[in-house]
């Protein structure tokens, strides 16, 4: 599958066939006309090798990492050498966790060794690791519901299993919980340690990582997650008479906090300066797998977004096109705070978000949150997006993790929703490989961000601030 793709992409005939299937269908689907930019895009294999390099010359980039450190060389040289006219970093404090050696093992009724990966945020078991008996719960308000003394001194297990859902995140909003909050209010009834089921929809003997949270005054304890498979091994033996003893060692410790940076790269408008596009997306990754599609798809759909809009045609955007690649968003969102904190008074002068940050599924449609006093601009998108076969869909853009503190201050936001079925097979893990991406959905994410940005950097009007809500209008 690999070579036979890198044979395609390596033959511009062949290119220009796929290109001339891929524009057939788009208008097909919908009846409307291409337009130059929607051309272009689809017919462009940028994107790909954007994120084919970033694997391949980089791979993993967890915060404070040397990856990490690669990864911001490697975007700074990038966008210089794709021609944007302002790039630049900006110092961003990161924590830094070291994962270190893992492992665990079932020890009696019968004896297994399961594959686990620690939990970011996590305590180290020390040398010798722990052992204890497990106390399985299907979810949070199973162990909320346990008396302490059923929790004390023993290692909870939180079994509860992710949905496979279609292109919403339902399905990994109602598991995650049991990762973010879990070993948390595990630790806050006295257990010694908290394991969970992957929160994944895979079934490889694969564990997903991730970041848990311990509020203050909560001590961390270690905290992992184990494959699925593994997870149906120890529901299995809990399901059994008699207790089950499990071993845990866990290397990983904080090592204080370590620098990184937010990447920038501009386009300056050439009418309307001081008013901004903003495209977002972090460029750091789990320490496992190569962060192929968390988040290399999208560092390569907003840079080539951007280049598209404002570099491609001979026509410079009438307001800026500004592209952030963040830091450190998986584990505390570093990056994108360090931009809230220091630019949020610029704000008010973005006139529209888009964050790319939910791997390379096929686009399926979109949403937006745009000021009543825009009345006609999403019809004014609707009408191009449509020749993508992308309409708007029910519910309001929500932005990314990245874009949500900039929300609050009112930045309109567009969402290109995308099919996340197959996502979180592969999110968080090993697996999450150049492989998995389809070069054709890649191209027609990139032809959906490109028409958002163009549209609002080139609008007669800008788009406006969005007021929030006014909480007693909340249901
Ligand atoms: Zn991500």
């Amino acid at each position: 599958m690999t070579g036979s793709r890198r044979l395609r992409i390596a033959s511009t005939l062949t290119g220009a066939l796929l290109l001339g299937a891929t524009t057939v269908r788009a208008e097909e689907e919908s009846g409307g006309e291409l337009s130059p930019l929607q051309r272009a895009a689809l017919g462009d294999d940028s994107a790909w090798a954007l994120v084919e390099s970033l694997v391949t010359e980089v791979g993993p980039r967890f915060a404070g990492t040397s990856g990490d450190a690669a990864a911001v060389a490697w975007a700074e040289a990038k966008l210089r050498a794709l021609g944007f006219p302002k790039v630049w970093t900006e110092a961003v404090t990161v924590p830094r966790w070291v994962r270190g050696g893992a492992s665990g093992h079932v020890v009696t009724p019968w004896p297994h060794e399961v594959r686990l990966l620690a939990l970011g945020g996590g305590a180290g078991t020390g040398d010798g690791g722990i052992e204890a008996e497990v106390v399985g719960v299907a979810g949070l308000a199973e162990l909320e519901a346990l008396p302490d003394e059923a929790v004390s001194g023993r290692i909870v297990f939180l079994s509860q299993r992710m949905e496979r859902t279609g292109s919403d995140w339902r399905g990994y909003a109602e598991a995650v919980p049991i990762r973010t909050q879990g070993p948390a209010l595990a630790a806050s009834k006295g257990a010694v340690a908290a394991l969970i089921r992957s929160v994944g929809t895979d079934s490889n003997r694969l564990p997903h990582t991730g970041g848990t949270r311990f509020p203050e005054g909560v001590a961390p304890i270690p905290a992992a997650a184990l494959s699925a498979p593994d997870a149906d091994l120890l529901e299995r033996l809990l399901a059994r008479r008699g207790p089950v003893r499990f071993r845990l060692e866990l290397g990983c410790r904080f090592e204080g906090e370590a620098e990184s940076a937010n990447v920038f790269a501009e386009i300056p408008g050439a009418t309307h300066p001081d008013e901004v596009v903003l495209l977002t997306a972090h460029l750091d990754s789990w320490d496992v797998g190569r962060g192929a599609q968390d988040n290399g798809t999208g560092v390569a759909i907003v840079i080539e977004a951007a280049r598209l809009t404002g570099l491609e045609g001979g026509r410079a955007p009438r307001r800026t096109l500004r592209v952030l690649l963040t830091a450190n968003e998986e584990f505390g969102l570093s990056g994108a705070r360090a931009y809230a904190s220091a630019r949020g008074d610029e704000v008010a002068s973005h006139v529209l978000g888009l964050e790319a940050d939910s791997g390379a599924g096929a686009p399926l449609g979109f949403r937006v949150r745009f000021a009543p006093g825009d009345p006609d601009a999403a019809v004014e998108l609707a009408a191009r997006l449509a020749p993508l076969g992308l309409p708007r869909l029910s519910g309001e853009a929500r932005g990314g993790a990245d874009l949500g503190p900039l929300v609050p201050r009112g930045l309109p936001l567009v969402d290109v929703d995308l099919d996340r079925s197959a996502y979180f097979d592969v999110h968080h893990t090993d697996n999450d490989t150049l492989d998995k991406i389809d070069p054709e959905n890649l191209r027609r994410i990139v032809a959906a961000y490109a028409t958002a940005a163009e549209w609002a950097a080139n609008r007669e009007r800008r788009l406006t601030p969005v007021p929030a809500p006014d909480p007693e209008d909340r249901p």
